[in-house]
């Protein structure tokens, strides 16, 4: 949630006790109670009364005071206009929201109204984080993602947008679903009711994007407004023609686009239509299951250390955001993934062309971000420019592509019809655009000389009028005998004659031709009617000459908006093309296989690795080679357990196979020497375990909760890791627990799964589980040490070797000594575990066995998969089950 923002003095006050300026400044604050107003005052933003001291202190910048409102100071800070992005930049980081108040009138006509009037002004942006698009507002290689999140009943929808794609999408969850979700997106603002902030349900789910909320009243979610917002925006008297969406969707999106608006306060219409996604659409992945593979951030929060990281060869920043977006959203689609690979393989295998494909990008700049300025009226002229080149480039790739285009698989020809055909913009661009370009169009100054004829001789106008002022200075020195006389300009007073005290004399002797007009401790400033006669053609020609440039710039704005579309689509393609050379080119640099992805179930890797941490290694002194494992997992061992001392490489070995699936699943190829993959519906990774105190929930509670996910949710199509089950308790709890979650995902879940642990009496369940495999890390003894050879190989381990690894970690001797001793003396007393297979535990009686088959039956349905008549028919089987009456 943004810092809680600033009180208002309580009332407005009435005109006669406040400067009209005040009454202003405390109107416009009123309708904008939750952002720091930044009030435009000439060269400068002032902010006044809480908002001042507040941004004083978040930018650490000098607070003072303006007059007196209710007999106190009113404290006030400011910020220099043309630096304000800057100071904006460090605000909104800090999570403040800020509205920017502008002069909206010309002081001229202001004067009309009467010598005590002041200037209109009107807020004209709201800047959150959800909503920037200044490139120093926004991180270059991370998208930045706005959310709302609403519920409609138990139905729960979220919307997102992209300012800089401009494609507004949605999605139709369970509460149970949101986590999951919102880890996916990562994004930077969520829009959501005050209601919804306060349901006990979203409590836990919503604490963790506790400084990302934007709580906004419960009447902005009204599903009708909604719709009606819709309708009008996109034009059009029904939303079904984009797909069918709920009301809960249909209010999210409302919303969603609605703070858009008022954020924006500008035309929407250049947003692409919505587009609803389904769960089914991408592997499932829970917020646990995505901290703990360290997708894109590691666990302690870093960017170095993650898969993203290791993976990452894209050369520009919409191909890193693109490749970032994929690998949080592996697909399940097997046509589009089989595409993607294709894409991928055909420049795996054209080494040249990737390579050309990278040199042309590498200098692209980011058509996205570009165009999402433009489109909201916040572009400037590097903006074009950055139009200009990125179609340079569109226009050299196609010639790239176009001498392949007979060969090209789907994605890249697709992307090939996407680059489109821009040359007559980027002609008009290149023709209009000066070398140098200011930031501002209101700086003017970047239409090159000979686009447009009435301002090339405007200019010639201005800048004879600069000759002639020029050689109005050598006739001035002439005339007055002064040398050292000199004409200069600045904002204030415009040109001036200036000469120093001591020779000022010899000017004010000539009454008739030198005005006076300041006389400062260094120098005394006279004037002439000439001099201010010729000031006042240049600045008429300035005027005039940025009159036109403005007027040039928005019609090549209007122009590119106009062809908003198939630009974006350009942009796309670019995206797509730096993703499909990035992952070729990091297959070829690792040494990563294609892999055959099908709708088996089956998972078969030869020779593994982990992806970032054999890169580690080769980093390391000495360049340790990653020990390549297999890892088959079929009917006949659907479920590995995996045993074998600390440090032996189990977690490694875990997470890698994780890590192919989901490489696998956003089109890359994979770090094996063969990989044969069964779609993952689901994937599930139970990795180590940490306290969660700020939920209030211990290491083994977290550890329990995630468990409790998978048990209930893994399929037959899912791919579970478990690392350690049950180790944060006492053994025989943990053990109980191991085990029956073992069986449960044998007999139950029916999953694929690795499952490594330290009990090694599990291993033992081998006889009575028949889809169970054992395997363990190899090690070797040698001369009282061990070597640890990280091979996962068939068998179970006896023994963790933990204190071994204790002495590694550099435990004290008497320590190690004593442990050593206690280990002996117990593993002679034969305390050890009892042995498994052994055993038979029947489970206690169940108190009410109908209910159990009820509950049972209901975990299995599939509401989405259902027709109305299968429905009605699962009904009618509950219902008998309910009465006991096989069905
Ligand atoms: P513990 O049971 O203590 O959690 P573990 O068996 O899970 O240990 P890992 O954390 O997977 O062990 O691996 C320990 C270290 O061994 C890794 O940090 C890595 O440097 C190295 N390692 C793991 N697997 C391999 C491999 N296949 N090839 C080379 N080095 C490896």
């Amino acid at each position: 949630m943004p810092p809680p923002q600033p009180a208002l003095p309580d009332l407005l006050p009435a005109a006669e006790e406040t400067t009209p300026l005040m009454a202003q400044y405390l109107a416009i604050k009123a309708q904008h109670p939750d952002c720091l107003l930044f009030f435009r005052l000439g060269d400068f933003y002032e902010l006044f009364f809480e908002d001042a001291q507040r941004a004083a202190k978040a930018l650490d910048i000098a607070l003072t005071r303006r007059g007196q409102f209710q007999g106190k100071d009113i404290p006030m800070c400011g910020v220099p206009a043309h630096a304000y992005e800057n100071y904006l930049a460090r605000l909104i980081r800090q999570g403040f929201h800020v509205a920017i108040c502008e002069q909206t009138e010309d002081p001229a006509t202001a004067k009309k109204r009467g010598a005590k009037s002041i200037v209109t002004r009107e807020v004209v942006r709201i800047v959150t984080p959800g909503t920037v698009t200044e490139d120093s507002l926004l991180e270059a290689r991370a998208t930045n993602f706005l959310c709302c999140l609403v519920a409609v009943g138990d139905q729960y929808a979220l919307a997102w947008l992209d300012l800089a794609h401009a494609a507004p999408q949605v999605q139709a969850l369970a509460a149970a679903g949101v986590g999951a979700a919102l880890a996916a997106l990562h994004p930077k603002e969520i829009l959501l009711s005050q209601k919804l902030v306060e349901t006990p349900e979203l409590f836990e789910t919503l604490a963790q994007w506790r400084n990302q909320l934007t709580p906004q009243a419960n009447s902005r979610f009204d599903s009708d407004n909604a719709r009606q917002r819709l309708l009008q925006l996109y034009k059009v008297a029904d939303l079904a023609g984009f797909g069918h969406f709920g009301r809960a969707e249909v209010t999210a999106l409302g919303a969603l686009l609605d703070y858009v608006a008022l954020t924006q306060k500008s035309d929407l219409s250049h947003l692409a239509p919505p587009r609803g996604i389904t769960a089914q659409d991408y592997v499932a992945i829970d917020p646990a299951t995505r901290r703990n593979l360290e997708l894109t951030t590691t666990l302690a929060g870093e960017k170095h250390g993650s898969l993203l990281d290791a993976i990452d060869r894209t050369v520009t920043s919409a191909g890193c955001r693109l490749l970032a977006t994929r690998l949080a959203t592996p697909l399940t689609n097997l046509a589009i993934i089989t595409d993607r690979l294709n894409a991928v393989e055909f420049l795996f295998l054209n080494r040249n062309l990737y390579a050309q494909i990278q040199a042309l990008l590498k200098q692209t700049p980011d058509l996205e971000r570009a165009l999402a300025r433009l489109s909201l009226g916040r572009g400037g002229p590097r903006d074009l420019a950055a139009v200009r080149d990125a179609l340079g480039t569109a226009e050299q790739l196609k010639s790239l592509l176009l001498a392949q285009v007979n060969a090209l698989p789907g994605e890249l020809a697709a992307a090939l019809r996407d680059l489109g055909q821009h040359s007559v913009v980027q002609d008009r661009l290149s023709a209009a655009l000066a070398a140098e370009l200011p930031l501002l169009a209101r700086d003017g100054g970047f239409i090159a000389q000979g686009f447009a004829a009435e301002l090339d001789e405007l200019i010639i106008l201005r800048d004879n009028s600069r000759r002639l002022i020029a050689a109005l200075q050598q006739r001035y020195m002439a005339e007055s005998n002064v040398t050292t006389l000199k004409i200069r300009h600045n904002q204030v007073i415009g040109y001036y004659i200036e000469v120093s005290p001591g020779q000022s004399d010899k000017l004010l002797a000539r009454k008739d031709l030198f005005i006076h007009r300041q006389s400062l401790a260094t120098a005394v400033r006279f004037t002439t009617v000439e001099l201010g006669e010729l000031e006042r053609k240049i600045t008429e020609a300035a005027d005039k000459a940025l009159a036109v440039e403005l007027r040039i710039f928005a019609d090549l704005v209007q122009d590119l908006t106009a062809r908003l579309p198939d630009l974006r689509r350009t942009a796309q393609a670019l995206a797509t093309l730096d993703v499909t050379a990035a992952l070729a080119s990091l297959a070829e640099e690792q040494g990563y296989v294609r892999p055959d992805v099908d709708n088996s179930l089956s998972f078969d890797i030869q020779k593994g690795r982990h992806p970032v941490v054999e890169q580690a290694l080769k980093r390391q002194p000495g360049n340790t080679t990653f020990i390549a494992n297999d890892c088959k997992l079929d009917d006949a061992q659907r479920l590995w357990l995996l045993t074998g001392p600390n440090m032996a490489g189990k977690s490694t070995f875990l997470r890698q196979n994780a890590l192919i699936v989901i490489m696998a699943q956003m089109g890359s190829f994979v770090p094996a020497a063969r990989a044969r993959l069964g779609l993952v519906d689901r994937l599930f990774s139970r990795v180590g375990a940490a306290d969660d105190l700020a939920r209030g929930r211990s290491t083994f509670m977290v550890e329990m909760v995630e468990t409790a996910a998978i048990l209930h949710q893994a399929t037959e199509r899912s791919l579970v890791i478990l690392d350690e089950i049950g180790r944060g308790t006492a053994t025989y709890d943990g053990l109980s627990i191991a085990w029956a979650v073992l069986e449960r995902l044998h007999d139950g879940n029916r999953c694929r799964a690795l499952f490594a642990t330290h009990y090694h009496e599990l291993t033992a369940l081998q006889a009575k589980l028949p889809s169970l495999h054992c395997a363990t890390m190899k090690i070797r003894e040698w001369q009282n040490d061990v070597i640890f050879l990280h091979e996962a190989v068939s068998g179970t381990a006896d023994r963790s070797y933990g204190i071994h690894v204790a002495q590694m970690a550099g435990l004290p001797v008497p320590v190690l000594e004593r442990a050593s001793a206690i280990l002996q003396e117990l593993e002679a007393r034969q305390q050890a575990l009892p042995d498994i297979a052994a055993m038979d535990i029947k489970p206690t009686p169940k108190a009410n066995p109908v209910a159990d088959q009820l509950l049972a039956a209901v975990a299995t349905l599939k509401p989405d998969e259902l027709s109305p008549k299968e429905a009605l028919e699962k009904l009618y089987h509950l219902k008998d089950l309910a009465n006991n009456k096989p069905s």
